[in-house]
């Protein structure tokens, strides 16, 4: 058994409440979410941050892009949304497994802080 929580997910040992999957992608409900619609996309193979897989597979770091922008239009984001890659601890990642957040459903300004 893993102890990454994401391959936890992926691998179903863990519940969660999945919007769209893939061969080789899956996106999930946040559990704590930070905006009416908060969606984490990730690869369901190992990768610690998008510096990691664009290194060593940058065509799946697009498919994983494509895979936010097809959950914003499923999520009917139609009036703007964010992908964003927290990436090392000053940017506040806590899970290490690449996921790519899918923010929306209200206004939001920048920088978030
Ligand atoms: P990070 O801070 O690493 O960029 O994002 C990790 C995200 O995973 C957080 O937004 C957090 O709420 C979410 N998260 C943590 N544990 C779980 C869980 O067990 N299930 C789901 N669906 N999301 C989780
Ligand atoms: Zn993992």
């Amino acid at each position: 058994m893993s102890d990454c929580l994401f391959c936890r997910i992926v691998a179903g040992e863990i519940p969660s409440t999945v919007v769209l999957e893939t061969d080789e992608v899956l996106a999930f409900r946040d559990i704590a979410p930070a905006a009416p619609t908060h969606v984490v996309v990730v690869p369901k193979e190992h990768h610690v941050d998008v510096v990691a897989l664009t290194a060593t597979d940058p065509d799946l770091a697009g498919r994983l892009l494509a895979a936010g922008a097809a959950v914003a239009a499923q999520e009917g984001l139609g009036e703007g949304f964010r992908l964003v890659f927290n990436t090392g601890a000053h940017a506040g990642q806590t899970v290490f497994h690449l996921h790519l957040h899918v923010l929306g459903g209200r206004p939001m300004s920048w920088p978030p802080g």
